[in-house]
């Protein structure tokens, strides 16, 4: 055995939580520095894996088998990647292993080391230099940036849209690499949809070769070669979506996550961590600055802000003195009974397509309407499958599930009864589309041709290159009436558009979800933001919001774009309810054969919590079931962990774990848990 002298400890890809998880133990010819990347014989397969320590080498586990093979080129993973894994596993309550592989490009889990080699000479091209010059600071700007440059936060860059955010990424980047050229930046967004205009204004400022995207939109090849320029150092930005968080960034300095408020951050499957959390975490962690943007930020972050634990910098103004639209509040119980469009929002739009100016409508359903309804009996369209309504889509005349996608031709006539009158109720987008089309058919645009209305949805856009084709017409000004979900009130910089309108949002202000209205809130004002983006037009710029409650607090807070007032209405509620921020929580989910199985694995949960809380600062709720309760005939229940101290809920949950582990009642397909949940 002389030659297989070295015991190393490496993490291999695990079952989310299975016991498992744990480091393995193999031998190898030489000491492994940690955070080598390796091959492993694992069961049949061979698997990638990455050193995590040395093992003890006086005991000597059975079936001890050497490492396959090391990924020599590239250098170890840093301590400080490993640490950021741990955290991650630990605090979400997943495995290292999960975690550690799944932060690893897919295609660098399936190369050897030759194969590798190979990868590693196929160098990419140069690139363009840069061509865009920076801009000359605005007085806000150059206080923002003085900040950031005396001070590591973190921060909250609190900036209205179009106040110039961006710009201070840019410039905040570039006095970075002023000081130190081997620095590394990265700038987190929360959409794949965002990267490619950001990626076109970094790569405009530092040069193509200087900036890498990571996002799941790229091919595997791509990713890799992003991965290994961030790893090697040789990528000085890095943009990415949350899963950039957890790249490999040896010199990282500065990290920016851009709206920082957007759900979007959340993983919402496997390991589900919060990417703009772990921003902080690993901010703290490596010393490095943290800058999270927003012109809405997440309750979460104000309050941080408000505790001194976040400096907050304010950019109230828009670059150019362009003003923020004027919000006009429709009182819906003072329009025609039915109408869906009021009749001074119609007069309004027509008047923009009068003047050539673009609208932008939105409405957060898409489909042409929820439901399917029987006029003579009380057939409706459910999914038989699930328990909710399959969405009826007139274009292609289907009833589609959104939820487990089951998908059939719309019935000529009921299928329980046989009557002929099936009618649909409600509306989304497509619907709105065709209604539009109707009330605008005699709408005329300058030269006296007709007006064109456009539809952009997650349907339109689910081809490939459709999304950007879309906007490319929609930027070509060859679309007068923008319809679409909150897709299209995203962050894209429409220059043209003077009104947008919301159809009907006031369904938000009374969710069960407490966050509704924060998300509503921030919803509208970026919607909002798209509106008179040029300053030449921002004086004719509207937000329009048809509303049955236009008394409502969030509404004047709203017609004031006054998120602070907003905030401070909201956090009272919160601390009075002793909801979040003021409380952590976790969800424990469970998904089984029948509601009962679902439910009897969460009381069995719950009914071990007061041992293993004897002090009492976590609350366990009554397992309840899922606002959609059965998804694809699987049934969904959960069970809501609630604590005022965040280290008395971790404990209590590391504490749970091997208890959830052990309990398998029959029936049970598979349990997660989520913390800091955000829909509840
Ligand atoms: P935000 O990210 O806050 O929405 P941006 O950074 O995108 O704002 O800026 C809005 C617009 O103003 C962009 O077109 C940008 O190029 C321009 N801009 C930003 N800062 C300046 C500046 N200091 N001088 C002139 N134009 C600017
Ligand atoms: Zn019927
Ligand atoms: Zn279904």
């Amino acid at each position: 055995m002389a030659d297989l002298a070295a015991r190393v400890q490496v993490v291999v890809p695990t079952p989310a939580h299975s016991s498992l998880g744990d480091p393995l133990t193999y031998a190898s010819e030489e000491p492994l520095a940690p955070g080598s990347i390796v091959r492993v014989p694992l069961g049949r397969r061979q698997v990638c894996g990455v050193v995590w320590g040395e093992a003890d080498e006086s005991v000597d586990p059975p079936n001890l088998k050497p490492i396959a093979g090391v990924l020599g080129e590239l250098p170890p993973l840093s301590p400080a990647w490993r640490q950021l894994v741990t955290f991650t596993a630990n605090y979400y309550q997943r495995s290292l292993g999960e975690v550690a592989l799944a932060a690893l490009p897919p295609q660098l889990r399936e190369l050897d080391a030759i194969q590798l080699a190979r990868r590693l000479r196929r160098t990419a091209g140069e690139g363009t230099g840069p061509t865009d010059p920076p801009h000359a600071l605005t007085s806000e700007q150059d206080a923002a940036l003085a900040q950031i440059d005396a001070g590591r936060g973190p921060f909250l860059l609190f900036g209205a849209t179009g106040s110039g955010k961006t710009e201070v990424y840019l410039q905040a980047v570039a006095r970075l690499l002023a000081r130190e050229p081997e620095a590394q930046a990265l700038v987190l967004v929360p959409e794949i949809n965002l990267t490619p205009q950001l990626q076109a204004r970094f790569e405009a400022r530092f040069g193509a070769a200087a900036v890498v995207a990571m996002h799941s939109g790229l091919t595997p090849p791509q990713r890799l070669r992003a991965w290994i320029a961030a790893h090697r150092g040789q990528a000085r930005i890095v943009l990415g979506t949350r899963m950039a968080v957890l790249a490999s960034l040896p010199t990282l300095r500065l990290i920016v996550v851009d709206e920082e408020h957007d759900p979007s951050y959340k993983q919402q499957e496997g390991a589900r961590y919060s990417a703009r959390d772990l921003a902080i975490y690993r901010g703290h962690a490596e010393a490095v600055t943290v800058v999270l943007g927003s012109a809405t930020p997440s309750l979460e972050s104000w309050q941080a802000c408000r505790k001194g634990r976040y400096r907050q910098l304010d950019m109230a103004l828009r670059v150019g003195e362009g003003r923020l639209p004027a919000v006009r509040l429709v009182d819906m119980q003072h329009q025609p009974k039915g109408a869906l469009f009021s009749p001074p929002l119609l007069e309004a739009i027509r008047a923009r397509i009068a003047r050539g100016e673009q609208s932008l409508v939105f409405l957060n359903r898409r489909g042409y309407a929820p439901v399917l309804a029987c006029n003579a009996c009380d057939w409706k369209s459910e999914c038989p499958h699930c328990s909710a309504f399959r969405v009826f889509h007139k274009i292609d005349r289907t009833l589609r599930c959104h939820h487990c996608g089951y998908t059939e031709r719309v019935p000529r006539a009921c299928p329980a009864c046989g009557n002929v009158d099936i009618a649909p109720v409600g509306r989304g987008t497509e619907r709105l589309e065709e209604q539009l089309a109707e009330l605008l058919a005699d709408a005329q645009r300058p030269d006296g041709t007709t007006a064109r209305i456009a539809r952009m949805d997650a349907d339109t856009t689910r081809a490939k290159g459709e999304l950007e084709r879309q906007l490319a017409q929609v930027h070509a000004g060859d679309v007068d009436v923008l319809v679409g979900t909150q897709m299209v009130t995203k962050g894209h910089d429409f220059r043209r558009i003077t009104l947008v309108a919301a159809v009907n949002p006031d369904t938000a202000l009374f969710a069960s979800d407490f966050r509704a209205p924060e998300r509503l809130f921030a919803l509208l004002m970026q919607a909002g933001g798209r509106a008179g983006r040029d300053a030449a037009q921002a004086e004719a710029s509207e937000m329009w919001v048809q509303t049955w409650h236009p008394q409502h607090p969030l509404y004047a807070a709203l017609r004031r774009h006054d998120f602070p007032a907003f905030a401070e209405a909201e956090l009272k509620q919160r601390e009075a309810a002793g909801m979040p921020p003021f409380a952590y929580q976790a969800l424990l989910r469970a998904e089984a054969r029948t509601q009962a199985a679902a439910q009897a694995f969460l009381a069995a949960a719950a009914a071990e919590a007061p041992a293993l809380d004897p002090s009492g600062r976590v609350t366990v709720y009554a397992p309840v079931p899922m606002g959609v309760q059965r998804v694809a005939n699987v049934e969904r229940a959960q069970l809501l962990v609630e604590s005022a101290s965040r280290p008395a809920l971790q404990a209590f949950l590391a504490a749970w774990q091997p208890l959830l582990q052990a309990t398998r009642p029959a029936g049970l397909i598979r349990w997660a848990v989520d913390v800091d949940p955000l829909a509840i």
